[in-house]
C-alpha cells in the first residue's frame, strides 16, 4: 500500500494506471524511479470528474481556462531527463497547470517550487496536492518568465508551456551542475524539448524529439 491509499485514495484505479505505466516503459521510458511514481500518483484526480474516466489515456486533457494536463509519456520524459540532474534537492516548475507533473516531482525531489501564472489553476492545483498529502511543495503564482529569484539557484528546472526563446532569468537561476528541460520554439506550433546543462559555467544545449505544449505567457491572471 503507498502512502496515496493510505490517505484514502482509492485502489480502484490501481490496474488502469498500471497499464498505462507498462505502455510507458514500451514507449522508452526506462528510469525505473519515474515509473514507480507514476504507478501510485492518481492522474484521475487532476482533472475534472467528468473526463477522469479518461485519466490513464496516454493523451493531454482539458483543465479549463484554455489549458492543458500533459500527456503522461511527456510527464515520464521530462521527469526522467531530470533524474540525472546532479543533486536532486530543489527543482523550479514553470505552468503548474493542474499539479500533477507537480506531484511527481515532489517524489523526487525535496522541495519543488512550483509557479503558475492563471490563479484559478494554481488554488486548485494547490489544494489537491494538500488533499494529498504532498507537503515539500511551495507554490507561487506569478509570471514564470522570471523564474523565482529568492529561491534560485535550482538543481533542475522544468518549464511545461513553450516559449519561443530559452528565458534568459531561468537560466541565470540554474545552478552549477544543474539541468533544464523545456520546450522551445514559435507558439502554437510543435517545438523541440530542449535539454540544458550548465557544466563548469558553460552551457550544453541538445535538442531532442518534438512536442507540443501550450504557449508560455507573460503577466498573471487573478
Ligand atoms: N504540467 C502541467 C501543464 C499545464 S499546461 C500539467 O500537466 O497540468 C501549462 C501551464 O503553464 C498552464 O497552466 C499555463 O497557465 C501555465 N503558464 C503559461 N505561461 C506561464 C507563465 N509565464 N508563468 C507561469 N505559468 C505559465
Amino acid at each position: 500500500m503507498n502512502s496515496f491509499q493510505r490517505s484514502g485514495i482509492g485502489m480502484t484505479s490501481q490496474r488502469t494506471r498500471e497499464r498505462l505505466v507498462s505502455r510507458l516503459k514500451q514507449e522508452g521510458i526506462s528510469k525505473q524511479a519515474v515509473l514507480d511514481i507514476m504507478s501510485q500518483t492518481p492522474r484521475h484526480l487532476f482533472v475534472d470528474e467528468a473526463i477522469s474516466h479518461r485519466a490513464y489515456e496516454d493523451t493531454a486533457l482539458p483543465i479549463g481556462m484554455g489549458q492543458t494536463i500533459s500527456q503522461p509519456f511527456i510527464v515520464a520524459r521530462m521527469s526522467e531527463l531530470l533524474l540525472d540532474s546532479g543533486k536532486l534537492d530543489t527543482v523550479l516548475e514553470i505552468g503548474t497547470g493542474s499539479g500533477y507533473q507537480t506531484a511527481v516531482l515532489s517524489q523526487m525531489f525535496k522541495e519543488v517550487y512550483s509557479v503558475e501564472r492563471i490563479g484559478p489553476l494554481q488554488r486548485a492545483a494547490q489544494k489537491r496536492l494538500r488533499n494529498l498529502r504532498l507537503f515539500n511543495i511551495f507554490y507561487r503564482h506569478g509570471d514564470g518568465y522570471l523564474g523565482w529569484q529568492e529561491k534560485a539557484p535550482f538543481d533542475a528546472i522544468i518549464v511545461t508551456a513553450a516559449p519561443e526563446n530559452i528565458p534568459e532569468q531561468l537560466i541565470e537561476q540554474l545552478a552549477e551542475g544543474g539541468r533544464m528541460v523545456i520546450p522551445v520554439g514559435a507558439q502554437n506550433d510543435v517545438q523541440d524539448l530542449v535539454l540544458l546543462q550548465k557544466i563548469d559555467g558553460e552551457l550544453e544545449q541538445l535538442s531532442l524529439e518534438k512536442v507540443k505544449f501550450v504557449p508560455l505567457v507573460t503577466g498573471t491572471i487573478d
